[in-house]
């Protein structure tokens, strides 16, 4: 089955040439001007992936997208913003709310296609059978889940690939260098930053079972995952 893209955008023009890129890339693309278009699609069917514009009538994307967050049913959706220049500076936030990605306006469909390619790489299972447990954690790797002990872990689709590579790599210590070129790829321009945010969402979301001290800063070197806490 073709992957559903949802585009959120009330600028028709560049809705239509998101649009024309989409079937260019072999994805189904679906239309949505504003928030209320955008929730009926999704309960439609559930998009593979949410472009979402930064600026919508009536709400921002940013708020979208962090109600997308604590929504169930697209938590795990991968969400790339559309922003316009000048906007970049409030990237972190927009990470920090739940974002995947960044393109900024005017991008050409090359690059359109290389961010979305990129995060649906990051968000798929590596691996069916890449199930690992360490201390308390375990990631069931078929079902896509994380639990501690029998309680499921919510997480979205980068710090899952995030949480999964230090599993695997327990006891080890990372610079932020190397988590980037493991967990984004090499060709994906992303500022170092943009680890600490993801860091602070995998923490935040292993704080409820008290598991976030796994995730330690190692001053002057980057992070590390282990068991002892
Ligand atoms: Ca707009």
């Amino acid at each position: 089955m073709q992957k559903r893209i949802l585009i959120v955008e009330d600028e028709p023009a560049i809705r239509d040439m998101v649009a024309f890129a989409l079937r260019k890339g072999e994805y189904e693309p679906v239309h949505a001007g504003d928030a209320r278009e955008a929730q009926s699609a999704i309960a439609e069917r559930v998009p593979d992936l949410i472009l979402l514009d930064w600026m919508l009538p009536g709400i921002s994307g940013l708020e979208l997208a962090r109600r997308w967050r604590r929504d169930e049913l697209t938590r795990e959706v991968p969400i790339i913003m559309l922003t316009a220049r000048g906007e970049e500076n409030d990237r972190v936030s927009g990470l920090e709310s739940g974002v995947d990605d960044y393109v900024v306006k005017p991008f050409s469909a090359r690059e359109l296609l290389a961010r979305i390619k990129a995060v649906m790489r990051r968000s798929r299972e590596d691996d069916p059978d890449g199930s690992v447990s360490v201390g308390q954690l375990r990631i069931d790797g078929a079902a896509h889940r994380v639990f501690a002990g029998s309680t499921a872990v919510p997480v979205g689709p980068t710090e899952y690939r995030l949480l999964h590579f230090f599993m695997t790599h327990a006891e080890r210590v990372y610079t932020r260098t190397q988590l980037l070129d493991h967990i984004w790829g090499g060709n994906v321009y992303v500022e170092e930053r943009t680890v600490d945010v993801h860091i602070r969402r995998l923490r935040k979301a292993l704080e409820p079972a008290l598991l976030d001290n796994m995730v330690q800063t190692v001053r002057g070197a980057g992070y590390r995952f282990s068991a002892s806490t």
